[in-house]
């Protein structure tokens, strides 16, 4: 198992206001006299923009590993996920390799598509904690929003548009596949400007655009430099995220369990809740993104409040870093190379 490097990327610096934008480019250019890489080079270039270059320090090293604990995770879940009974449920002893069993499983709960529905909005922010937000960025009044929800004690998120297959909409200013490099860089930092205190960036829709690796492999670079983490939403499940994080040796998440898929069907949100916590009981953990509707909030706010006495830790997103992290003695994951 070969360990991808991790602290340099999200763990020492993980700003609690997003990095400054001015310069970005001249001021890592400046700070690492280093190798000129990266994705967002690499896609500007084959776009025939000009403008930039993303620098990397020459220390960091890019490595690209099999991950069995991965593997056997994602296998655990296609297994639940298809309805298989308990049986699934290893023996005493052989739970997989990552999970200490001693450990409580730990469950993250976000929602997002926060800000445009501002009523709905704001009765989110209402539910009890630890709920991650995730704020479209083209939303009125978004920075309003999203610091009344960092003051409640909130972890906040930026949802990031970008382009699907078919003929939804995914509103303006999202990131689309014909773009060029500089057209791409412009939208990009307009979204990330657009509120500040987000821990990390999950797309909205982009079931086409996730699936292009050098579009992947620019994002995942630039976010890394901001500081902020990616959390794939995975709307299509031929995302390239992973591979591009792989090529590129930075640290992402991805959604298990989509909370309300039917909307407007309050038992329908309690199952797929009942779900998340099998995954999280079944591999350690689970991500579960819901969305501000009335049935997902009256689901959601018993289950918060009664969740930790049935054995879960509820924990912001960013907490995945060190659930996924076996630098930390206290982390349930005992192999090095879990990750997501
Ligand atoms: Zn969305």
């Amino acid at each position: 198992m070969t360990r991808m490097r991790r602290k340099t990327i999200l763990g020492a610096r993980f700003p609690g206001d997003r990095a400054g934008n001015a310069g970005l480019i001249a001021t890592v250019a400046m700070a690492f006299a280093g190798v000129l890489v990266g994705a967002l080079s690499a896609y500007l270039g084959q776009r025939g923009a000009t403008a930039a270059a993303i620098v990397r320090a020459p220390s960091e090293k890019i490595e690209i590993a099999e991950d069995p604990a991965r593997a056997e995770r994602d296998r655990i879940i296609a297994e639940i996920v298809s309805g298989a009974p308990e049986r699934l449920r290893p023996p005493e002893g052989q739970l997989p390799a990552y999970v200490q069993p001693a450990a409580r499983p730990k469950i993250v709960i976000i929602l997002d598509d926060m800000g445009v529905d501002r009523r709905n909005s704001e009765r989110a922010l209402n539910l009890p904690g630890p709920v991650t937000y995730s704020f479209l960025p083209y939303a009125g009044k978004v920075n309003d929003l999203a610091q009344t929800a960092r003051k409640a004690g909130a972890e906040v998120m930026l949802h990031l548009p970008m382009e699907p297959r078919g003929d939804a909409d995914p509103g303006p200013h999202a990131l689309k596949a014909g773009m060029t490099g500089g057209e791409f860089l412009k939208t990009l930092e307009w979204n990330l400007d657009r509120f500040a205190g987000y821990t990390g960036v999950n797309n909205h829709m982009g079931s086409k655009l996730t699936e292009d690796i050098a579009v992947m492999k620019s994002l995942l670079g630039y976010l890394d430099h901001r500081g902020v983490f990616f959390l794939d939403s995975v709307t299509t499940p031929n995302s390239a995220a992973r591979q591009a994080a792989k090529e590129l040796g930075v640290e992402i998440f991805a959604r298990d369990v989509f909370l309300d898929n039917d909307v407007g069907d309050a038992d329908s949100v309690k199952a797929q809740l009942s779900l998340a916590e099998r995954i999280a009981r079944e591999t350690g953990y689970v991500v579960a993104i819901g969305h501000p509707h009335p049935e997902t909030l009256e689901a959601l706010g018993p289950w918060l409040t009664t969740a930790p006495a049935r054995g879960y830790d509820l924990i912001f997103a960013s907490g995945l870093r060190r659930v996924e992290s076996a630098d930390e003695p206290q982390a349930f994951a005992a192999a090095p190379g879990l990750r997501l």
